[in-house]
């Protein structure tokens, strides 16, 4: 099978963010490949785990897509301090004869951030709200490039690696079929908390789920890569649960416009449009700004912020959080349908190399040394007894269900059709009946 075709029949999509569906990714030609093995956010262990583990399959998914993308530069960019990661990959590309580079980046936070890694590795920088392409480049994860492989074997998606980490007895590696919940991964691992609240994906960026029915709803997909366990009074927590209206008053009166946000804010270090503290300054007038111009010229930046956190979690000294104000002026602009200008040649400045924010300083900050490093050494493999599998698991529309209620399916049949445009197949990941099905997902119980 050709390597899109065979992707997509796998139903792959990129596991190091929101799920872009691979075949689309890689639709395109390219001069420079950069796989991604920075895994920037603290207390996350999966590609870690997958370099060590898994170097030939990932070198090989590399190597497999640089030769359809006609890239004339491979890169793996990954941290300098993950030194038995590095070597696991250097002897698989020595092995293999591929011409593939290993790029070693600082321990910084966000070296995993798509744009920050292509200005890494190239010294490009990408416009604001563009993509790596615009300056000739495809970013694509490490774990990617394994399923990549495994798509090639002729292997669907089925099951996940991911990292349960945090305030559990033994941070630990699973490997568990699509659909298994939160609840079993954090059981395996185990936990001395009755109470937890989770983190899907690291303490920066992922979703705080504090909730007790969310996090019993919550389930592994496609894109999990961990499950950070916290005590559900753990600042990251609190802070996740302020709401809008009280962040906006607080910004009005607390900003002292020392505009620490901006100075550390990686997109504005990369040379974009990005300057959060001018947008926490216009927004005591925001009502009383009427002409769509002079909106976007107090709240444009906005649209650039790529949520990292560092400006809310790290930078502010007031505690304030230009991410979520940013959040809500992204919505406020897309809804009267405004956009801001791009420079199209975006220019780094001087200071991004003395601006990085090394890991040990951001975990201290987030109060996660309790936690830290956490390094997961032993992978579990677990087979539930019932997984519930959502059909919409990457960015673009549901999959549409090809099985009915009562159906009897078998670990690897399809369930969902990726539906038109972007989507991603759907298959099933434990042998059972399926009940419960909607246009949403289905359930899969086993034995029955
Ligand atoms: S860092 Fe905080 S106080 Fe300083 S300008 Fe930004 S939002 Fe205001
Ligand atoms: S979250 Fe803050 S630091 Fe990150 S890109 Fe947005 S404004 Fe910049």
């Amino acid at each position: 099978m050709e390597l899109l075709e065979a992707i997509k029949w796998a139903g792959v999509v990129g596991e190091g963010g929101a799920g872009f569906p691979t075949y689309a990714k890689l639709n395109t030609r390219a001069e420079c490949f950069i796989v991604n093995g920075a895994e920037c956010e603290p207390l996350i262990e999966t590609d870690k785990y997958l370099m060590r583990t898994f170097p030939e399959e990932i070198i090989a998914g590399t190597a497999a897509v640089s030769a359809h993308l006609g890239a004339k530069r491979t890169v793996v960019a990954l941290k300098e301090k993950y030194e038995a990661e590095a070597a696991a990959l250097s002897a698989a590309i020595e092995k293999s004869g591929a011409d593939i580079e290993i790029v070693k980046m600082p321990a910084f936070y966000p070296a995993g951030d798509e744009h920050t890694m292509v200005y890494y590795v190239t010294g490009r920088s990408i416009p604001a709200r563009g993509i790596p392409i615009s300056v000739g480049c495809v970013v694509d994860n490490v774990g990617t490039m394994r399923s990549v492989h495994e798509a090639l074997e002729g292997r669907q998606v089925t099951d996940k690696y991911l990292s349960v980490t945090g305030a559990v007895r033994e941070p630990v590696m699973l490997r568990v079929p699509v659909g298994t919940s939160f609840r079993e991964c954090v059981a395996l691992a185990g936990t001395k908390l009755s109470e937890y609240a989770v983190i899907n994906g690291g303490p920066m960026m992922g979703l705080v789920l504090s909730e007790k029915e969310k996090i019993d709803a919550a389930v592994v997909t496609k894109t999990t890569g961990n499950i950070l366990v916290l005590p559900p009074d753990h600042y990251l927590v609190g802070r996740s649960k302020l709401k809008m209206q009280r962040i906006r008053l607080q910004s009005r009166s607390a900003c002292i416009q020392c505009r620490y946000c901006t100075d550390l804010c990686p997109r504005w270090l990369i040379g974009q449009e990005m300057e959060p503290h001018m947008v926490m300054r216009g927004l005591w007038m925001e009502g009383q700004i009427k002409d769509d111009a002079e909106f976007v010229r107090a709240f444009g930046d906005a649209m650039n912020c790529c949520s990292c956190g560092i400006c809310e979690l790290y930078a502010c000294p007031m505690n304030l959080s230009p991410r979520r104000v940013n959040e809500y002026f992204k919505g406020v602009l897309r809804s009267r349908g405004l956009e801001s200008p791009v420079d199209p040649h975006p220019e780094a400045r001087g200071s991004f190399s003395d601006r990085l924010i090394p890991t040990e300083r951001l975990v201290a900050r987030l109060g996660l040394r309790d936690y830290y490093p956490g390094h997961a050494e032993r992978c579990l493999e677990y087979q539930p007894r019932t997984v519930y599998i959502p059909f919409r698991q990457s960015i673009g529309r549901a999959a549409e269900a090809v099985v009915a209620e009562g159906a009897a399916v078998r670990r690897g049949d399809l369930l969902a059709k990726a539906a038109e445009g972007l989507s991603s197949n759907i298959y099933a990941s434990i042998d059972g009946t399926v009940r419960d099905i909607s246009v949403q997902g289905a359930r899969i119980v086993s034995g029955v």
